[in-house]
């Protein structure tokens, strides 16, 4: 399966984190986000989550840069370390890679790279957004997912989410997605209630619809061969939206739909791994 990676999405993906390396770091990384932390002084009157509300951040996020306040309730005079997003800040073990770090929390290596100030190894790193939530809501009854699976019935991963070595270059490729091999023509479902955002040609994805599900939330279905939708039009969990096709530059030579769920971080959309999100049929 591996010989039938194609080149093109790797060049795409990968090429701006090289050229990113390549530059000296001070000219194009942020401030490292650990480097950015505010030190907030608790008045009289405030609680954890009231600070927590004033800085646009959910309460956990406070808790786990500042364990002291975990059980006791916030003191007059205290200090919080308080970061520009929510995320948490993780001790890297050793030899992890930036890579490890993405497949670990479901944010891309990229990202992580470019938010903890473009450092070639990684030891202590400020993680964004609420992935740690997220996996741990999913064995929650509160969190549900996505109601529907884009096909009608469950396929083969052709290619999972996450990084992939290409056997011939040796290069790794970030794949944003899973494969999932279907026949072209194949009707391609809206996993969950939505608006219909883009539905148009866009670079290798193809022919692209993307839905948008409110909260922050989008899925992404490409290398259709034709829509059923327009933008703007609402869909329901199990719409049709398209049908399976190979237009772009599909990364696997069988025919598949290359589903994405994407969820809106301050750093911009990042793409998480579907399979955390997709009910089980
Ligand atoms: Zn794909």
């Amino acid at each position: 399966m591996s010989s039938q990676l194609l080149l093109t999405f790797l060049v795409s993906v990968i090429t701006p984190l090289f050229n990113l390396a390549q530059t000296s770091p001070s000219q194009l990384c942020p401030t490292p986000v650990l480097s950015r932390l505010q030190h907030h002084q608790v008045v009289s009157g405030e609680s954890l989550s009231s600070i927590a509300q004033n800085y646009n951040l959910i309460p956990e996020t406070l808790v786990r840069l500042n364990p002291n306040l975990k059980r006791k309730p916030v003191r007059v005079g205290q200090k919080v370390l308080i970061p520009p997003f929510n995320g948490i800040r993780v001790e890297v073990p050793d030899g992890a890679t930036w890579s490890d770090l993405a497949t670990a929390y479901g944010i891309r290596a990229d990202v992580l790279f470019e938010i903890n100030g473009c450092v070639k190894t990684p030891t202590v790193v400020y993680i964004p957004g609420v992935t740690w939530q997220i996996r741990e809501k999913t064995r929650q009854n509160d969190y549900m997912g996505l109601k529907k699976y884009p096909l009608s019935s469950v396929a083969k991963v052709g290619l999972t989410y996450g990084w992939h070595r290409n056997p011939t270059t040796r290069q790794s490729f970030f794949h944003g997605g899973i494969d999932l091999l279907a026949q072209v023509g194949t009707s391609v479902l809206s996993a969950d209630t939505g608006k219909v955002i883009f539905a148009a040609q866009e670079g290798t994805y193809g022919f692209l619809v993307v839905v948008d599900h409110g909260d922050g939330r989008q899925t992404r279905y490409a290398h259709l061969n034709r829509f059923q939708v327009k933008i703007g039009q609402t869909v329901q969990g199990g719409d049709v939206v398209g049908h399976v096709g190979k237009t772009g530059q599909p990364d696997l030579l069988e025919s598949h739909l290359h589903f994405e769920i994407r969820y809106k971080f301050p750093v911009g959309w990042v793409a998480q791994d579907p399979v955390i999100h997709l009910p089980e049929l």
